[in-house]
């Protein structure tokens, strides 16, 4: 295929790029300098001899971003299933928590407190401020 190393220079106009091979106009082709370093790594995994001082063109680097892109949000959605079970497990937790809590309020409420928390229910309530209004009118 290609020569290792750099990028052969077909005539003033085109260049071999290093990746695909095919002859490319300069304007197309981008510096492996400017290739972000996790994108450089997956080009490198596929084509061990690119030169950090070569080119690689606009079609492959977009192959490339695009494959970078699709390894990112395969990682963030692992990411995101293990803190989803995370929130689960601790609302799962939480709810254990708060049943236990009121299985043992309600044990502890005496006949006594039960009727002061009605008592207080009832002189909170709307029927009754309107009944007592009604009671000092006349
Ligand atoms: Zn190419």
């Amino acid at each position: 295929m290609l020569n290792q190393g750099e990028n052969e220079v077909v005539d003033a106009e085109t260049v071999l790029c290093q990746t695909c091979g095919e002859p490319k106009k300069p304007t197309e082709l981008v510096p492996a300098r400017s290739v972000l370093a996790p994108i450089a790594v997956l080009i490198r995994k596929e084509y061990p001899a690119w030169s950090a001082s070569g080119y690689i063109c606009r079609t492959d680097l977009d192959h490339f971003r695009a494959q970078h892109v699709g390894e990112v949000l395969e990682n963030e959605k692992s990411e995101l299933a293990v803190l989803e079970e995370a929130v689960r497990q601790t609302m799962k937790d939480h709810a254990l928590l708060a049943k236990n809590i009121d299985i043992e309020f309600d044990r502890q409420l005496t006949f006594g407190e039960r009727l002061s928390d009605r008592i207080a229910d009832f002189a909170g309530s709307w029927p009754f401020i309107v009944s007592f209004t009604g009671m000092m009118i006349l």
